[in-house]
């Protein structure tokens, strides 16, 4: 199960953003053609989360559609999976240009509980 690694660093980075302020929320891009697992990273989240700056942060998670051009007639299309032929043309190779991302989008903290110690 590799979402429980994403999910360790993703919280890892979000502790060190956070520099001793407590997260409220986290918001991540995961595109559809990534091999990432929405559902898995939130079930590791609460786990990894726990005893760092992240515990009891909402996260929230955007899916990324996947897409691809064709490398011979530059169709754009719409892809749910990682194989497939041009639909256009039948003949071109996809080339992926959105869906195989991961990304951190936004971090939330709460200034006023770290400025209140
Ligand atoms: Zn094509």
């Amino acid at each position: 199960m590799h979402e429980l690694s994403i999910t360790r660093n993703i919280v890892a980075i979000v502790s060190e953003h956070a520099a001793g302020q407590r997260v409220t929320r986290v918001r991540l891009q995961i595109g559809q053609l990534s091999a990432i697992m929405p559902e898995a990273i939130r079930f590791c989240f609460d786990l990894c989360a726990a005893g760092t700056l992240a515990e009891g942060a909402k996260l929230e998670i955007d899916e990324t559609p996947g897409r691809a051009r064709c490398d011979a007639c530059g169709e754009e299309v719409a892809l749910t999976a990682l194989v497939g032929r041009c639909p256009a043309c039948g003949t071109g190779i996809l080339r992926i240009t959105a869906g195989e991302e991961m990304l951190i989008r936004e971090i939330e903290m709460n200034t006023e509980e770290a400025s209140c110690a």
